[in-house]
């Protein structure tokens, strides 16, 4: 018997409706035997998460106002979801003691990771799994860094003993037992982690939509979906904004080679985006897929001779360091440079960046250009293809789009243009026309 691990997200465990899918979707291929489970999500565009909402409770209850409405929320959604499935399960001592450490001022990441939890514990009934704690299979180090073989070791284990185990996403916990959450999105990487830990075959993600798209819905109506991706094309694709798993996700089953495979839980006879460590199959395109952000700033360095100055670089990277911003690029010239930074990383900060940056790296020339939209053009058949590059900003150039940034990773599988934000979705579009129609 193989092992297929599969993770359910908020949507497809946000009522007793879903709850009931999810269970024939598990239970009709018994090699799915690790599920792990998000906290109820939205059931429809006007609900509220259940972690928002604990996140709430948390904050009302630290700054001393009720929050017992809020709570109730929280309560009567796995009541529904208890009774929807027609379960003989008492929550009530878990509810009282939530209540009880909100009142007692119990930590944010704690009270966050009773969403999941609770959810966890619904569903193992349901499945007549077995309920494992996250807290005691995934651990974080001191320093609160993920700790892979204390972790992976702990997984093995557990799979040994227990061969169908429902796990609750999104949080493991401290050397002192203390609970810590992943990132928002977190119970991907927790779907990932187990998978390698118990060597599974497969990692199903199981979301509300059929798998990943080549463009973002919002910009282009139906765009096409992406039946096969590398991990190296996903990482770039959701880095650059496309998001449907969290953006460190793959990175556990990376070095194990483990596919995952997208499903839509509405949906589940439907095809899903299958994402491999490498294939030689090409895609429809010569691009896999294109995506993108908004709020970028842009610092241009002009200094003559730039490029015989030794330490000109090191000194600008530790200004960008000693202030905390994160560089995302940086093309250059002989003469002149531009940073290309998250505007986030900038708020509140330009006056001491001009200042430190003058005075240390002393350029000629130093400009802040805000409003810039990043564009990533993904594909891994674009390394052995003659023009994508032509084909690219022909279509922008046709489209009327005046590039203001250009870089090629060295991996040969994107390219990125830096466009004004107020052609974003217009750059995006005529791509689209371009590669995919
Ligand atoms: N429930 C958490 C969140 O809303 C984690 C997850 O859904 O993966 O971010």
């Amino acid at each position: 018997m193989s092992i297929i691990v599969s993770k359910f997200g908020g949507t497809s465990l946000a009522n007793s409706k879903q709850f009931l899918r999810v269970k024939d979707i598990v239970l009709n291929d018994e090699d799915r035997r690790y599920i792990v489970a998000s906290a109820p999500g939205k059931s429809d565009s006007e609900d509220t998460k259940v972690t928002d909402l604990l996140y709430l409770s948390y904050d009302l209850a630290k700054h001393k106002i009720a929050f017992s409405d809020t709570l109730e929320k929280v309560f009567n959604k796995y009541e529904e979801i208890v009774n929807g499935c027609g379960l003989n399960l008492d929550l009530t001592k878990h509810f009282e003691k939530i209540k009880l450490e909100l009142e007692e001022g119990k930590d944010r990441d704690y009270i966050a990771s009773r969403g999941e939890y609770l959810n966890a514990l619904i569903l193992s009934e349901l499945l007549g799994y077995e309920f494992i704690d996250a807290k005691d299979l995934i651990f974080f180090n001191n320093n609160g860094n993920f700790d892979e073989k204390k972790s992976y070791d702990a997984i093995y284990e557990m799979s040994k003993k227990h061969k169908k185990a429902v796990i609750p996403g999104f949080y493991g916990s401290m050397p002192n037992k203390e609970v810590k959450t992943f990132s928002r999105g977190g119970g991907d990487l927790t779907g990932s982690i187990i998978s390698r830990g118990v060597k599974t075959s497969l990692y199903e993600n199981w979301t509300d939509i059929s798998g990943f798209m080549s463009a973002d819905p919002r910009i282009i109506k139906n765009p096409k979906k992406i039946e096969v991706i590398t991990y190296k094309e996903l990482r770039e694709l959701s880095y650059a904004g496309a998001s449907v798993l969290h953006e460190e996700a793959i990175l556990p089953v990376t070095a194990a080679g483990i596919p995952i495979e997208i499903k839509n839980t509405f949906k589940p006879e439907e095809k899903g985006t299958i994402i491999v460590p490498d294939t030689d199959k090409k895609g429809p395109s010569e691009i896999t897929g294109v995506s993108g952000k908004k709020h970028f700033s842009v610092i241009n360095i002009e200094k003559i001779q730039m490029n015989k100055d030794k330490s000109f670089h090191r000194k600008l990277m530790s200004v960008l360091e000693v202030n905390g911003i994160v560089l995302e690029h940086m093309p250059s010239s002989i003469d002149s440079l531009s940073l290309i930074v998250a505007d986030k990383y900038l708020t509140g900060k330009m006056d001491t960046i001009e200042t430190e940056l003058k005075s240390f790296c002393n350029p000629d020339k130093v400009a802040f250009k805000s409003g810039i939209a990043l564009i990533t053009v993904v594909g891994r058949g674009m390394k052995n293809s003659i023009g994508t590059s032509a084909k690219l900003f022909t279509a922008l150039a046709a489209s009327k789009i005046n590039v203001r940034m250009i870089v090629q990773g060295a991996s040969e599988i994107n390219i990125i243009v830096g466009v004004e934000e107020k052609d974003y979705e217009r750059a995006i579009e005529s791509i689209y026309d371009a590669f995919m129609k």
